[in-house]
């Protein structure tokens, strides 16, 4: 099969024929129709985190595709189920965070395009008990962002513990950021967004984003805190830890702040301001099979849609550049196959 594979950390991926994988027992053998390109991606081809993939691997984990052979056991997916190989490729089933619907928390979890090969090809295995169901009527192209970008920002909404009417900034309008806004507006909250790019933000706003601000030219703390008195929380999806530096500052009082964007290093946090302000600080990863459920049933019921530029698998270096310099509006998505 063709699959674009990662042999060195910082170089371009290299594009060739891998043998296709066989199904172990319990996985599925998926013929991928789309795969989007999220930043982590760049983030796992450049080793940037701490725990790096081992080498040589097939990055990406917003691939879509119809299940083409069943595994040893396979019982609850069939041939030609349309399926999605997340982030959340399985974890163990088995410890308290799995038994207690957290399997996010799983200390054994497998991750999609990282830990084991992903969706940068004509086909991948996966757990069947844990690929994402893709809805009817949601087109592999539109699904894919949704498998990652759409249910990180989603959840991370869900535990950022404000309320229909409340405020929250999304901290970057990138792939996450762009369908943040998205669910925020579904669920009743008004967004103010921050980005460095202007036609990021006007995006932003064309996808109801009530205020915008250019950190690159505004100080958005200042900006926050002057038009709406700080916001209940802040979702911050961006690649930059000046951005991670200014999130906080643009809560009110008793706000909460949710960290999905990963760049490496670390950022300093003032314990005055978060003590006297009684502040939350917390981190966010993907999202469970349940929040996977209910973020693709938003878009498959037209309430969330990516803003989506079509590239072949060709083009997987040039769109990881893209990511790299910022140049990148909304997701790209490799249509690896045609349906
Ligand atoms: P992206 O490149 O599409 O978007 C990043 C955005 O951040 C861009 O719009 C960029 O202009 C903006 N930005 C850069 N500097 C900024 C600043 N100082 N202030 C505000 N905005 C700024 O990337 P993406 O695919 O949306 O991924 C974003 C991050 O989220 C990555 O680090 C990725 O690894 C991480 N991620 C985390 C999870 C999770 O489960 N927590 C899931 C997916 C992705
Ligand atoms: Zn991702
Ligand atoms: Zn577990």
């Amino acid at each position: 099969m063709k699959a674009a594979l990662a042999t060195k950390f910082g170089k371009p991926l290299i594009i060739g024929e891998v043998p296709t994988p066989e199904p172990a027992e319990g996985e599925v053998l998926i013929r991928i129709e789309a795969c989007g390109v999220c930043h982590t991606d760049v983030h796992a081809v450049d080793g940037d985190w701490p725990v790096k993939p081992g080498l040589p691997f097939i990055p990406g984990h917003e691939g879509i595709g119809r299940v083409v052979s069943l595994g040893k056991g396979v019982k609850s997916i069939a041939v030609g189920d349309r399926v999605g190989v997340p982030w959340l490729l399985d974890a163990c089933g088995l410890c308290d965070y799995c038994l207690t619907s957290r399997e996010t928390l799983c200390g054994h979890a497998r991750y999609g395009g990282y830990s084991a090969n992903g969706g940068f090809a004509e086909f991948c295995t996966a757990p069947a008990a844990y690929v994402a169901r893709i809805p009817q009527g949601l087109d592999p192209l539109h699904a894919g962002p949704i498998i990652c970008a759409g249910v990180t920002t989603y959840k991370g909404l869900k535990v950022a513990d404000c309320h229909p009417g409340e405020w929250v900034v999304i901290s970057g309008a990138g792939g996450l950021g762009h369908l943040a806004i998205q669910y925020a507006r579904v669920m009743g909250l008004q967004v103010a967004v921050v980005d460095v790019a202007e036609d990021k933000l006007a995006l932003a706003r064309s996808l109801g984003a009530s205020l915008t601000v250019n950190a690159s030219v505004d100080d958005p703390v200042k900006f926050m805190q002057d038009m709406i008195g700080g916001a209940h929380a802040v979702l911050v999806t961006a690649v930059s830890t000046d951005a991670f530096s200014q999130a906080t500052g643009m809560l009110r009082r008793g706000g909460t702040c949710v960290l999905t964007g990963l760049p490496s290093g670390s950022f300093p946090i003032s314990i005055f301001d978060t003590v006297l302000r009684c502040l939350t600080v917390r981190g966010s990863l993907v999202g469970t099979r349940a929040d996977m459920r209910e973020a693709l049933a938003f878009a498959a019921a037209g309430k969330v849609r990516p803003a989506i530029e079509i590239m072949e698998l060709e083009d997987v270096n040039t769109v990881m550049d893209r990511l790299r310099h910022g140049t990148l509006k909304g997701r790209a998505v490799l249509r690896i196959a045609h349906y």
